[in-house]
């Protein structure tokens, strides 16, 4: 497609806005909404931590969902494969599906690898500042591949998959996470614990309220 036909397409598209805005919807869930980022080698714990995390911030009653990167190959992103561009590609819609999610209101945890720098950078910077929490689940490669739970280490060292994050495909590690943890020392209930101790004294899990909303801004 040419430049001009995509401006052309682009002036014709206006943004409808809704009457309930994000802090209606916030008020509703009582709390805000935000983007738990994990990225890490697969077998790294993101998955894992996701669903910890989760099931913990449900028991807070929090509004929550994740975004796994294998479940959504499976749909919104099963065009895509693994060269560098489709998952820049793939990091790009799923920052743009974490936007939607902060949108509602809800807290959305993702778990993807998301290996490259600038494309973390690229979905932390559609949000405002504080609405992204880069969480580094940080496992030598090693014990990644010895935990191997869905034995894609095997296939990769046997070049069955191909462009493999950590044997064939490079990882870029977060230089300043909101949230570092190493999840070959600390047990999953240590990391979760990690986690929420963060929100809490960050004030991420502060009741939202509509008195707290007025007196806020008035
Ligand atoms: P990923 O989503 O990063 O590919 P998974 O969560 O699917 O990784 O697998 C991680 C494996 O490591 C699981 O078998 C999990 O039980 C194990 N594990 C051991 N310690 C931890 C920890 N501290 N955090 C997360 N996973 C851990």
């Amino acid at each position: 497609m040419g430049e001009d036909m995509k401006n052309t397409e682009y002036s014709n598209i206006y943004w409808h806005r809704s009457e309930i805005t994000r802090r209606d919807r916030e008020i509703l869930n009582g709390h805000r909404g935000f983007t738990l980022w994990f990225t890490g080698l697969s077998a790294s714990g993101k998955s894992t931590l996701a669903v910890a995390t989760e099931k913990e911030l449900y028991e807070r009653a929090c509004h929550t969902y994740i975004l796994d990167g294998d479940n959504v190959r499976h749909g919104l992103n099963s065009n895509l494969g693994f060269s560098k561009e489709d998952r820049e590609e793939n990091i790009r819609r799923l920052g743009e599906v974490a936007k939607l999610f902060r949108d509602c209101g809800i807290i959305n945890i993702t778990a993807f690898i998301s290996p490259y720098l600038n494309d973390r950078k690229s979905a932390r910077d559609l949000g405002a500042e504080g609405e992204f929490i880069e969480i580094f689940a940080d496992c030598p490669l090693q014990v990644c591949e010895k935990r191997d739970p869905k034995g894609v280490y095997k296939k990769a060292r046997e070049g069955v998959i191909k462009e493999f994050t950590g044997i064939s495909a490079p990882y870029e590690a977060p230089q300043d996470p909101e949230i570092h943890l190493r999840t070959d020392k600390l047990t999953v209930e240590e990391c979760v614990h990690v986690i929420i101790q963060y929100l809490l004294s960050h004030h991420y899990l502060d009741p939202l309220t509509v008195e707290r909303f007025l007196s806020e801004h008035s």
